[in-house]
C-alpha cells in the first residue's frame, strides 16, 4: 500500500542531479509530491534540470525550505556538502535521506542530533528507476533508518521509496551498516574487482599460451555478458540450462579449481577490510591526497592489452556503436 501520504505536505530537496538524484526527482514530482532540485547554477545540471520542468535552487536554499533533503552527489563530496549547505540550513525535525550509507557508516558525516537519517537505495541504476517508473511499475529498494527523532522515520523512508516507485516492486528493510558493507563487497570481491580480474587473467592465460589475442577477447570477455544476462534473467539455472553439457561439465569441474577455498578466505579478507574500516580510511586518504593510486592503477587498467584488442573488435560490431555514449552503463555507487 502506497505510504507516499507521510510526505504529502513536505518538500522535498533532492541534491545533485546525476544518476539518481534525476529519476529520484522526476518520480517524486509525479508522484505528486513538491519536489525542489539543488544544484550548482553555473553546472550543467541546473539547465537540465530546469528543461525536465523541476524548480531548481543552489543548494543551500533548496534544504532551507525543505523538510526532507536527498543527498544523491557523488559519495565522497558529501561530507563538505553536508557542512557547507545542509546543517547550517536544515530545519530542526527534517529528514536527512542517503542512497548509500557510506558517509554515515563511517562517520565521514554526523548527522544533528533533531533530524530523522533514513537511506533509500533503489537496487537499479538512475535510468531503471525512471523507466520503470514511467511503464508503471518501480526497482526494489532497500530502506533503513539510521536515527529516528521524529518517531516516524520509517513511515517517511518507506513514504520517499513509494514516491520513487520503489513499493510497487518490493521494500527490503535494513540497516546503514548492511547495506554499505554488502554494497562494497559486491563491488570489491564479485562485480567491479573480481569479475575484471577474472576476465584479464583469463585473457592473459590464453595470449601467453600462443593464442590469438582476438579470440581470447571474444571467450573471455565478450561472451561473459551472455552468460551474465542469463544469470541476471534466471539464477545459476537457467544459465545451465542454455550452456551445452560440455560447458557444463567444464564449469563442475573446472570452476572451482579456479575459483578455490583460497579465493574465498581471500574474499573474507576483502570483507573485514570493510567490516572494520580499513578499507573506508584508506579510500578517504587517497580521495582527499588527490587520487594518485586511483589514477595509476586506472590507467594501468585502460593500458592492458586487452582494452587495444577490444576496441578494435568492437568497432566491428556495428550493434555496439550506438551506445558509445555509456547510456547503457550501470554506474555501480562509482562502485556499487
Ligand atoms: P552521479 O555521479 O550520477 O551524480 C552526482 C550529481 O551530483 C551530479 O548531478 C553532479 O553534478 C552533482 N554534484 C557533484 N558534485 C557536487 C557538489 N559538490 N555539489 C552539488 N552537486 C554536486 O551520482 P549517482 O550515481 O546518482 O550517485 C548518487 C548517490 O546515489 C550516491 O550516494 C550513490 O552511492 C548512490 N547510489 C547510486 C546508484 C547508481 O546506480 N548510480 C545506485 C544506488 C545508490
Ligand atoms: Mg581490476
Amino acid at each position: 500500500m502506497s505510504q507516499v501520504n507521510a510526505l504529502s505536505s513536505s518538500r522535498i530537496a533532492v541534491l545533485g542531479y546525476g544518476s539518481q538524484g534525476r529519476a529520484h526527482a522526476l518520480n517524486l514530482a509525479e508522484s505528486g509530491l513538491d519536489v525542489v532540485v539543488g544544484v550548482r547554477k553555473d553546472g550543467p545540471s541546473w539547465q537540465r534540470a530546469q528543461a525536465d520542468g523541476l524548480k531548481v535552487a543552489e543548494p543551500a536554499a533548496a534544504v532551507r525550505d525543505a523538510d526532507l533533503v536527498a543527498v544523491l552527489t557523488p559519495d565522497m563530496v558529501q561530507p563538505a556538502l553536508y557542512r557547507e549547505a545542509i546543517e547550517p540550513n536544515l530545519k530542526p525535525g527534517a529528514v536527512l535521506l542517503f542512497a548509500h550509507g557510506f558517509n554515515v557508516h563511517f562517520k565521514q558525516i554526523s548527522p544533528r542530533s533533531d533530524i530523522d537519517v533514513v537511506l533509500v537505495a533503489p537496487k537499479g541504476p538512475g535510468a531503471l528507476v525512471r523507466s520503470e517508473y514511467e511503464r508503471g511499475r518501480g526497482v526494489p529498494c532497500l530502506y533503513a533508518v539510521h536515527q529516528d527523532a521524529s518517531g516516524h522515520a520509517e513511515q517517511r523512508a518507506r513514504a520517499y521509496a513509494d514516491g520513487i516507485g520503489g513499493g510497487r516492486a518490493l521494500l527490503i528493510k535494513t540497516d546503514f551498516r548492511e547495506e554499505t558493507e554488502t554494497d562494497l563487497f559486491g563491488e570489491q570481491a564479485v562485480l567491479c574487482g573480481g569479475a575484471s580480474e577474472l576476465v584479464t587473467k583469463g585473457f592473459e592465460t590464453l595470449v601467453e599460451a600462443g593464442y590469438q589475442p582476438e579470440i581470447a577477447y571474444y571467450e573471455v570477455m565478450h561472451e561473459l555478458k551472455l552468460i551474465v544476462d542469463l544469470f541476471y534473467e534466471g539464477g545459476l539455472a537457467r544459465m545451465l540450462q542454455f550452456v551445452s553439457e560440455t560447458a557444463q561439465y567444464g564449469d563442475y569441474v573446472s570452476g572451482p579449481r579456479v575459483v578455490d577455498a583460497g579465493v574465498k578466505a581471500r574474499m573474507k579478507e576483502v570483507l573485514r577490510d570493510i567490516q572494520d574500516g580499513t578499507f573506508a580510511r584508506n579510500w578517504t586518504a587517497e580521495y582527499a591526497a588527490g587520487l594518485p593510486n586511483y589514477q595509476r592503477l586506472k590507467q594501468a587498467d585502460l593500458d592492458h592489452p586487452i582494452e587495444q584488442v577490444g576496441q578494435k573488435l568492437r568497432a566491428r560490431m556495428a550493434w555496439l556503436q550506438p551506445e558509445k555514449s555509456g547510456a547503457g552503463s550501470v554506474s555501480l555507487k562509482k562502485a556499487g
